[in-house]
């Protein structure tokens, strides 16, 4: 059974998957017992082992990995691993006046840089049918509050992401249009909450909430690669311990 969630304005994500041979360098091996596969059931003991060791390599992780994980209650959330299958974007047809094809280059351009993230293979094509969708882009004028971009997102109970859309305005909250590079860092911002990453702390990261850098830091690059290391999941400690 699935429960869904849509996520509100403040949530953050992140696509993207290990590849092999590519370790961050605080990433650990997985702990032994953990990963058996198949209908195998680790003991509860190393279940928790396991646990307490994802939690210490996040701890020690120069990322802001520990915050995104407070923001989702402590479940990695994220896409599966996709395997070579680009996440499908559709663009919906608009008629808000201000989206020029600059800003369409600037949003396409945001996922590229994503996709480009070494570590985390996700890759995003264009679909034609929005019924083919698991992100839709859209335009609006503008936000009413202090807000150029959204993303929300529908995930299930166990933290996979299953859908996201992206809402983009051409107008920031006092009604001056956004220039190219401003939409293009909203842009960017919103897609790392749309692969499953939440704020950063630090100013000059691209998941800062106010940010306006242009491009992606080695902090943004390093937490994607580090959700993406990590399994599908809570980090919640059993009831009773
Ligand atoms: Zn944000």
């Amino acid at each position: 059974m699935l429960a869904f969630f849509v996520a509100g304005a403040t949530l953050a994500f992140n696509l993207g998957r290990r590849v092999p041979g590519q370790p961050a360098s605080d990433e650990a091996a997985p702990p032994a017992g953990v990963d058996l596969g198949g209908s195998v059931e680790p003991s509860d003991s190393a279940a928790n082992a396991a646990r307490e060791a994802r939690l210490r390599r996040i701890a020690q992780s120069n990322t802001y990995m520990a915050a995104t994980l407070t923001e989702a209650d402590s479940i990695v959330r994220r896409w599966v691993d996709r395997e070579g299958r680009p996440l499908r974007v559709y663009y919906e047809p608009t008629t808000v006046s201000g989206v020029t094809p600059a800003l369409g280059r600037a949003v396409r351009d945001a996922f590229a840089r994503w996709s480009r993230v070494g570590g985390i293979s996700i890759d995003f094509v264009v679909v034609r049918a929005p019924e083919e969708a698991e992100v839709v882009v859209r335009w609006i004028d503008r936000f009413g509050m202090r807000r150029a971009g959204q993303a929300d997102l529908v995930w299930r109970s166990d933290g996979v992401l299953q859908r996201g859309t992206l809402t983009l305005a051409t107008l920031g909250p006092a009604g001056r249009p956004l220039t190219v590079k401003e939409v293009s860092t909203v842009a960017l911002h919103e897609i790392g909450h749309l692969i499953g990453l939440g704020h950063s702390d630090e100013p000059r990261d691209v998941m800062y909430p106010t940010t306006s850098v242009h491009d992606l830091t080695t902090r943004d690059r390093r937490t994607a690669m580090l959700l993406y290391s990590l399994p599908i999941g809570s980090l919640k400690a059993p009831a009773g311990r």
